[in-house]
């Protein structure tokens, strides 16, 4: 049986993704064996990370200032708006270090199996940015069934507003998350954008 802390540490760990009750139970050995000020800061980042942590009211990005560093940033230009499913794309995209315009989180994507319509995502927020200054949307939801629709049903919105709609281009691999996406595919993903 293995002891209280130990127990109680490997049960908040295993609730991360991708953590099994065994690396659970490892990481914790690790954190009771760590010098008392490393653990200390990885309880501090953890919590004072979290604490902070807010949606960017414009983009919908996880940020600890609002608005959030790249709406702040004067140097992205206003006319381009890059739409994604997570935060989480947001860095991937980021990496690449090519993009210079603004995002928007939808934080999901439509699915109608799973009950998830165009009022449960932030589609009613990316209309309220659409004014004079968006000249292009880069639609950059995921190569699946889900984050295709979501495409198309945003560019059907779009398109009668005289806003040029683009897709990133196929060669990331269909089925996949765009997080996980190398820079140089992601870049020429970028760069093939079409029109839709
Ligand atoms: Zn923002």
């Amino acid at each position: 049986m293995a002891s209280e802390p130990i127990a109680r540490m490997s049960t908040q760990l295993a609730r991360l993704p991708g953590v099994g009750p065994k690396s659970a139970q490892r990481m914790a050995y690790h954190i009771l064996q760590m010098p008392l000020d490393q653990a200390r800061e990885l309880a501090s980042a953890i919590w004072d990370g979290r604490k902070s942590a807010r949606l960017c009211s414009t983009c919908g990005d996880l940020t600890a200032a609002d608005p959030c560093p790249i709406c702040a940033n004067p140097k992205r230009s206003r006319g381009l708006i890059c739409v994604v499913r997570d935060p989480r794309d947001v860095s991937a995209i980021e990496r690449m270090h090519s993009y210079e315009g603004l995002y928007h989180v939808l934080h999901g994507a439509l699915s109608p199996m799973d009950g998830i319509g165009p009022g449960d995502i932030r589609i009613r927020e990316l209309m309220e940015r659409l004014t004079g200054e968006v000249e292009e949307v880069i639609l950059a939801t995921n190569p699946d069934v889900e984050g295709e629709a979501t495409a198309s049903y945003i560019a059907r919105l779009i398109k009668p507003m005289g806003i040029k709609a683009t897709r990133i281009a196929r060669g990331l691999p269909v089925g996949s998350d765009l997080e996980y996406a190398d820079e140089m595919t992601l870049s020429r993903a970028f760069e093939g954008r079409l029109e839709i």
